[in-house]
């Protein structure tokens, strides 16, 4: 049993801002009263509810190699190898299993969704996520170049695709749907890319972006998945990509859908000399539209590792830096592509994107749609985020920032002229409240009876960066593992699953088809549940 008393609560999703409240916790939930247990005095802080990452690259076969590639960062230790029960981990952009969940607690995040999974790699994936402690987890699967699913989209079957689909999330237990650059994956397989929506795809007769588009995001709502689909549109990072990203959002149709890293899909001009920002045009779209929510996949200037399915922007990313290139094709379902990359100050592309980034979190006006990201590992390190924080929430600190870019970047963004600055509610929402909400997680991102135990306490302090990234205390499901700011227990995670509805026929319809195209026998493609952490199901679809 724990009592919080005296600090000022910031719970969004019960309307708190800033009241002076008690929580109580019993068992890992929060309770309405407790009688007796610890009691955290702390009057003088901010109490929020543990941190939720909407969309994050933390565990997989992509991150192992990543890892691999990338040997100077091992140089990088954590500051938590000292400790007593807590494992070794390495640090810097792609920190090992453990350091990654001692981090993101370390910093007051409790639930993290890794966003990328391809079913082949699930069961590894499942395993690197049971190694990161602390932290609750969610993934979703990548599907839009999933070649059974991409067949039955081109033959308008969206009725068994839709079962397929069901059958795959079941079979990886998973949370939700990704499409990474739907079709243009596919295409890549032939050296190809696909980056006009209604363009057909190589390799196909008639299907376009569009009807994969379309079709996914119809199937995530018919199966009546707790989280949209969530998409990372075409062409990303490329100059002029703002026309893509609106037919993008038009071919969506009015479904729901989670736009991920929405700042690496707003550029105008033709190539990289005439690259400008056009976020005002993206979020004016964006704010009349409530279907959609987003993450912001945020630039900040330093190391970082790009990571993705998206293979060819990643051969394109390395042909322009000359920096080492890695390229996983995973047979039949997605690929992915690895380049470190170092973005600069000075560099006029680098500083209209970390510009884009800060322009649409400013832009986009209601909070509860669009949430803080840096596409971690590919726009910085999950491990930055109070840095953005600082910059949201003091606008002189931010214009100090804007100042350093190169003028010419100045002409062609719109940040310097942006005065809004958030306030602890709002931050509260773009970094749990409202990410819990658009994955369909109701035992999170809040603090009301009911909620997971995922409390986080801030010493309150005018420099935002310094305040979010030395929390107080963070309690996970009830067991206060940072104390007077110093990370010292572990606890395991769980694992969200979902269970969806789906016909069983539709495995005599798969079984053939792996026998034919896969490596892999039909029946040892599921993940076994012992493989999964502390899996908590919701079955979700049933009339
Ligand atoms: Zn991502």
């Amino acid at each position: 049993m724990l009592r919080i008393t005296g600090g000022k609560v910031y719970d969004p999703a019960n309307g708190l801002d800033g009241v002076v409240r008690e929580i109580c916790i019993d068992h890992g939930k929060i309770v309405e009263q407790v009688a007796g247990g610890r009691v955290i005095d702390a009057a003088g802080m901010i109490v929020f509810p543990g941190g939720v990452d909407v969309h994050t690259h933390v565990a997989g076969g992509a991150l192992n190699f990543a890892r691999a590639m990338t040997p100077e960062n091992q140089r990088n230790a954590t500051p938590f190898l000292h400790k007593e029960k807590l494992r070794a981990g390495i640090g810097g952009p792609t920190p090992t299993t453990f350091a990654t969940g001692y981090l993101y607690a370390g910093m007051g995040y409790t639930t993290v969704n890794e966003a990328a999974v391809p079913v082949l790699s699930a069961k590894h994936t499942h395993e690197e996520l049971r190694d990161t402690p602390i932290v609750d987890k969610s993934m979703c699967l990548l599907m839009a170049n999933n070649e059974i699913v991409l067949d039955l989209l081109e033959a308008g079957e969206v009725e068994r695709a839709k079962h397929v689909v069901g059958w795959l999330i079941h079979a990886a237990k998973s949370w939700g749907v990704k499409a990474v650059n739907p079709g243009g994956v596919a295409a890549w397989k032939w050296g190809k890319n696909a980056s006009r929506m209604n363009e057909v795809v190589t390799g196909y007769n008639s299907l376009t972006p569009a009807m994969i588009v379309g079709g996914l995001a119809r199937i995530c709502d018919e199966l009546g998945l707790p989280h949209p689909m969530h998409l990372h549109c075409n062409n990303l990072g490329a100059p002029g990509n703002i026309a893509t990203t609106l037919d993008t959002m038009k071919a969506v149709d009015g479904a729901r859908c989670h736009l991920a890293h929405l700042q690496f899909h707003a550029y105008g001009g033709d190539e990289w000399d005439t690259m400008r920002s056009e976020s005002v045009q993206l979020a004016n779209y964006f704010n009349e539209h409530p279907n959609f929510t987003a993450d912001a996949g945020a630039v900040l200037f330093g190391n970082a590792v790009t990571i993705t399915a998206d293979g060819p922007w990643q051969h394109l990313l390395y042909q322009l830096t000359g920096r080492k290139w890695g390229n996983l094709d995973v047979e039949n379902e997605t690929g992915c592509g690895i380049v470190p990359y170092t973005y600069k100050g000075s560099n006029l592309v680098n500083a209209i994107q970390w510009a884009v980034g800060l322009e649409l979190l400013l832009l986009i006006n209601d909070p509860w749609r669009m949430y803080l990201t840096t596409d971690h590992p590919n726009g910085a390190c999950f491990w930055r985020y109070p840095e953005i924080i600082h910059m949201l929430m003091n606008a002189d600190f931010r214009r100090e920032q804007v100042a350093k870019l190169p003028a010419k970047a100045l002409k062609r963004t719109v940040i310097a002229e942006l005065d809004r600055e958030y306030s602890l509610f709002e931050i509260a929402i773009v970094t749990s409240a409202g990410p819990a909400r658009a994955l369909g997680m109701p035992h999170k991102g809040h603090l009301g009876v009911g909620a997971d135990a995922d409390v986080t306490i801030y010493h309150e302090n005018p420099d935002g960066e310094l305040m979010f990234r030395y929390p107080r205390y963070v309690i996970k499901g009830g067991e206060v593992v940072v104390e007077e700011g110093d990370l010292k227990s572990s606890v395991e995670g769980r694992q969200f699953v979902i269970e969806p509805q789906f016909d069983p026929a539709i495995e005599d319809y798969l079984r053939p088809l792996f026998q034919q195209y896969y490596t892999m026998s039909f029946e040892n493609y599921p993940v076994e549940t012992e493989r999964v952490e502390h899996p908590a199901v919701t079955e979700c679809g049933k009339e």
